[in-house]
């Protein structure tokens, strides 16, 4: 993709007016620009980068590869929460669709009519980005196994290909295609509408503009920016009713950049010398990360790569999916950026902040390092094979997130209490109870029998 309204932010003029500015191009911030363009003059303000300039984004292969990459131009900017487990939030236009597993669904009936959508408004939104990034992954003989694997143990019915969300096992969409090829938000660009639209990329958002009259609740109007060489510019709305100021700079950049403007907790706030714009305690309050439980799986021959692909959406509230293949073998990648870092084992290794043997808080560079070269030293054999995991729907353990200074680059304070629920701890269990069941199957067994037919597959 080559769109001619996206330049990098330097070229930008030091004052513009749109009718609609939207602060974060991820998931959420490219479709928007997209819709709103057909009608509006919008603009679009992504920190990061192009993904169509990284080529390990687009490659299902190498998806480790942007998790591992610590770097400061990384499209993986690393995180440590509070409770000591290391992750990662996405920082490039496309946003976490140019660094997830690719797992793509429709949300449930309920959840569309909980959140006051229209059902039929809602499809034909699903369908329009379907059109663009989603597709029906071939399963793989791991991935079928372990299709099967679920409907015997109980996961039923057994509801195919679907993009819907219902109860039982099912294949879902993908956002890679059948060349294990990587589509993002980015791509829904292609529906702007070319002269409605500037899509600003290292525009690295500091400040939202509020107007502020007595009596009356504060106004977004506009924003400061700075551009990769630290210019300061300023984007404000044509005088319009209507026209908006639209935060989506994910779970964490949203609230850090309502806090750095002044709306938030005014102690807080004012701890850090922000001039109060708007007292409001729920900014940063009620976040929330969905814990997930692996279980590795080794196999005898290798096994075909997957991401995400089949799930099992249990009764007792959790989710079954599995992952597969070499991209957790020794594959060294060829991008320097990630070229000083020893062997990458792939999306649970060492380097991507998986460290399941070291509790949380242990998790140092320097564990880090140990767990890399003593994985280094195995056999490549110890890595044919596949992960399947648990997660636990909507989790009811929450936390908060706070500031640590007022650098909108640096990551905020985060703290998400992972099972602090009694609750979220028992779907837990009940999830590992499933995978256990799961890989004590027939089609699990016989997947993983020296004849198997996954042993004709090659990796
Ligand atoms: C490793 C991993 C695997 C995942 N797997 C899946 C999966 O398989 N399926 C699935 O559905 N979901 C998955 N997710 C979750 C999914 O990617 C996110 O829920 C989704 O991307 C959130 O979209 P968003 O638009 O809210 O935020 P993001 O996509 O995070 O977009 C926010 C954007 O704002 C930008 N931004 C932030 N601050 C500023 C600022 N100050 N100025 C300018 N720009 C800013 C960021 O750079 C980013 O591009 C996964 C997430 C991760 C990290």
């Amino acid at each position: 993709m080559n769109y001619t309204f996206m330049k990098d932010a330097r070229h930008a003029p030091a004052v513009s007016y749109y009718d609609y500015i939207i602060v974060g191009g991820g998931t959420a911030g490219c479709p928007l620009a997209a819709t709103l363009s057909e009608r509006f003059r919008v603009l679009l303000l992504e920190r990061g980068g192009s993904p169509y300039d990284d080529e390990r984004i687009g490659d299902m292969t190498r998806f480790a590869d942007t998790l591992a990459d610590t770097s400061a131009a990384s499209p993986a900017q690393r995180f440590v929460s509070e409770d000591g487990v290391i992750n990662s939030r996405p920082r490039v236009l496309g946003g976490g669709s140019c660094i997830n597993a690719g797992f793509y669904t429709r949300a449930s009936d309920d959840y569309v009519r909980d959140a006051g959508w229209d059902l039929g408004q809602a499809t034909a939104a699903y369908r329009w980005v379907e059109a663009v990034v989603a597709f029906q992954p071939e399963l793989g003989p791991w991935q079928a196994a372990l299709q099967q694997g679920l409907i015997e143990s109980g996961i039923a019915p057994d509801n195919g290909f679907t993009f819907e969300h219902i109860q039982g096992t099912k294949v879902g969409g993908s956002i890679f295609d059948a060349d294990g090829r990587r589509h993002t938000a980015a791509d829904l660009l292609r529906y702007a509408k070319a002269d409605g639209i500037d899509v600003l990329l290292r525009a690295r958002v500091a400040k939202i503009l509020f107007n502020i009259r007595a009596g009356r609740r504060p106004v977004a109007h506009g924003v400061v920016f700075h551009d990769s060489q630290g210019k300061m510019h300023k984007a404000y709305l044509n005088t319009r009713h209507g026209n908006e100021v639209i935060l989506s700079a994910g779970a964490m950049g949203s609230p850090q950049l309502l806090m750095l403007s002044g709306v938030g907790p005014a102690d807080h706030l004012r701890s850090f010398g922000i001039t109060l714009v708007h007292d409001q305690s729920a900014v940063g309050q009620g976040m929330y990360d969905n814990p997930m439980n692996a279980v590795y799986v080794p196999s005898p021959s290798p096994v075909e790569v997957s991401l995400i692909q089949v799930v099992g959406i249990t009764d007792a509230g959790t989710y079954i999916e599995g992952a597969s293949g070499a991209n957790w073998s020794a594959r060294r990648s060829g991008s320097s950026a990630v070229d000083h870092h020893p062997r990458n084992f792939g999306m649970f290794s060492p380097q991507t902040g998986q460290l399941a043997t070291v509790p949380p808080k242990q998790r140092t560079p320097e564990a880090i390092a140990r767990a890399a070269e003593a994985m280094s030293q195995l056999n490549d054999t110890a890595f044919r094979g596949g992960f399947i995991l648990e997660k636990i729907v909507g989790p009811l353990s929450t936390g908060h997130l706070r500031l640590r200074n007022r650098n909108p680059d640096d990551n905020p304070s985060v703290t998400f209490n992972y099972f602090a629920h009694p609750e979220d701890l028992r779907r837990c269990v009940a999830g590992l109870s499933v995978i256990e069941r799961v890989i004590q199957s027939r089609p699990s067994r016989t997947s993983r029998s020296p004849t198997s037919p996954s042993r004709r597959c090659s990796t």
